[in-house]
């Protein structure tokens, strides 16, 4: 931890978490699927001087003066963004995911429009109409369910409810579907209502990139992302969309909602950009999807039931409370506990129709961005199953969760995290 000098002399305890932090996301297999590991490049711009400025406004139209670098910073952040999603514009100053998202509401409507969105419980996010979000209390939102047998998106279903409900815009993306997301359909829908079309991209934006997961452009004139998850660079949040909509949505971020930009988060988005135009990113990004693919096979001949059945992309979602013939059927919460103690880090989550209450639900969602950055492959993944398999079965005895987690450590030992020991 030699480049935390000025730190340990300042504030020895943050040091000291920021250390034990480090240890842990070192020492354990961590397979929450919207969490990565940012590359020491993106890491290094982000925690630059470059926080020290303001810059309200855009390149070239700003309320503060000496914006010299960080016009050029912030200009090719937004360049590097649109030659690598083939967008007419971007703004990348949206503070994460769900302010880019609000932005988009505050451009397109006004309160009490309708919205339609994935249910936050079926694998939606908040930010897409959920009742205690922002989305939902202040517009008419709408929401849309899976398919009972499949647990897939019926677009049937979504245009009956698109043709019934009128919403200005629709929200297509997720936090814990696995499949391909049609956005070609979508466009179908949408055109069909005379709706806005907005795919959030959040979770799967370095699949888009990489070219494993199929693009929503031309398809939405309204793309949004968070920049940390599969693209893996710093916390923060970007808009991409037509020309048309471009003006509209930059006054939304500011003024509308936003103060000065994070000039030192622009810088490490741009970093970000870079790496994911890389071959090496696009063999990333389809081993991600190879790599959940192999756990979801593992997981299968475990036993385990995986909604839908398995995945297309980099998430799997598993209900817990299914057990085998040597595994008992456990809720997601304790699974995730148990889990966690055998050094495999994951969250639960809601399953479609989920039965329980979401503080206690019955899944936990695995993904596999952070193992793939740090160059685990198939092999690693059968292994992953494995232990999962095992934790689960003795998801009460501390000592079986104990030596799982000694063996975990030891695998990572062999695969150095991006950012922390490469
Ligand atoms: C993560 C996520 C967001 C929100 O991102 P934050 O940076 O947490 O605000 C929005 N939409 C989807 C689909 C997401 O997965």
């Amino acid at each position: 931890m030699s480049h935390l000098e000025a730190l340990k002399a300042a504030d020895p305890e943050i040091r000291e978490l920021i250390a034990e932090e480090e240890r842990r996301q070192d020492r354990c297999i961590r397979l929450i699927p919207s969490e990565n590991y940012a590359s020491r490049a993106v890491m290094e711009a982000t925690g630059s001087v470059l926080t020290n400025k303001y810059s309200e406004g855009y390149p070239g139209r700003r309320y503060y003066e000496g914006q010299q670098v960080i016009d050029r910073v912030e200009t090719i952040a937004v360049e590097r963004a649109k030659a690598l999603f083939g967008a007419q514009h971007a703004n990348v100053q949206p503070y994460s995911g769900s302010p880019a998202n609000q932005a988009v509401y505050l451009a397109l409507l006004k309160p009490g429009d309708t919205v339609l969105g994935l249910s936050l419980p079926f694998g939606g996010h908040l930010t897409h109409g959920w009742k205690v979000n922002f989305s939902g209390i202040t517009y008419r939102a709408v929401q849309y369910e899976l398919d009972p047998a499949t647990h897939r998106v019926d677009l049937d279903r979504v245009l009956d409810l698109a043709r019934k409900e009128r919403p200005k815009v629709i929200f297509t993306g997720g936090t814990a579907y696995p499949r391909i997301w049609d956005f070609e359909g979508f466009a179908r829908v949408a055109r069909e209502v005379g709706a806005v079309l907005v795919a959030d991209i959040a979770h799967i934006a370095g699949l888009v990139a990489g070219g494993a997961h199929p693009s929503p452009i031309p398809h939405a004139p309204i793309v949004t992302t968070t920049t940390h998850k599969t693209l893996r660079g710093p916390r923060g949040g970007m808009i991409l969309s037509t020309a048309e909509h471009a003006t509209a949505l930059d006054r939304a971020v500011f003024p509308g909602l936003q103060g000065g930009p994070h000039n030192h988060t622009t810088a490490g988005i741009a970093v970000a950009l870079k790496e994911a135009a890389s071959p090496p990113f696009r063999d990333y990004a389809h081993q991600i999807v190879r790599n959940a693919k192999a756990l979801a096979e593992g997981l299968l001949e475990k036993g385990f039931r995986l909604i839908s059945g398995g995945t297309d992309s980099h998430l799997i979602l598993i209900d817990t409370t299914a057990g085998a013939a040597d595994r008992p059927g456990v809720n997601g919460k304790p699974a995730a506990k148990a889990l966690d103690k055998a050094g495999l880090e994951c969250n639960y989550n809601t399953i479609p129709f989920e039965p329980r209450k979401p503080m206690d639900p019955s899944g936990v969602r695995i993904g596999t961005p952070s193992v793939t950055s740090r160059g685990m492959r198939e092999p690693e993944m059968r292994r992953i199953a494995e232990w999962m398999h095992r934790a689960l079965a003795a998801w009460e005895k501390p000592d079986v969760l104990e030596r799982i987690r000694a063996e975990v450590a030891e695998l990572c030992e062999a695969f150095p995290p991006p950012g922390i020991r490469i």
